[in-house]
């Protein structure tokens, strides 16, 4: 649920960001229609912000898996060179504990996806 903030413009500002420039939405109420407004008038149903985000969200959860394929390959470098034992096992644990986190962030990830396409007809 939207936190309502009131703005000085007389829109309703709501805590949500427009998905194109990320500046503040304000939010306009006509009878039950509803439009999310942005500073440089992008305009938002509440049916296309939620498609949006869902790109957003999709998006971000690809770059954090990236990101942390990455790290697990910056870890396993730092552990082959390493000569001692010690510090070549904290890389090592910290590989697992990364590669663990980036199969759930995968796998969500896939999900958000699999929702974000039409439905093959
Ligand atoms: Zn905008």
């Amino acid at each position: 649920m939207a936190h309502l903030i009131p703005a000085a413009d007389g829109r309703t500002g709501v805590a949500m960001g427009c998905p194109d420039c990320r500046g503040g939405l304000g939010e306009i109420r006509d009878g039950d229609d509803v439009q999310y407004v942005c500073q440089v008038g992008h305009s938002w149903s509440p049916q296309s912000f939620v498609a949006a985000t869902e790109n957003d969200i999709e998006d971000a959860l690809w770059t954090a898996v990236s990101a942390m394929q990455e790290k697990v390959t910056a870890l396993r470098g730092l552990a082959e060179r390493s000569h001692d034992p010690a510090a070549r096992l904290r890389y090592l644990e910290e590989v697992r504990r990364v590669d663990r986190a980036a199969v759930l962030v995968r796998s969500q990830a896939r999900r958000e996806t699999r929702a974000s396409q039409p439905p093959a007809e």
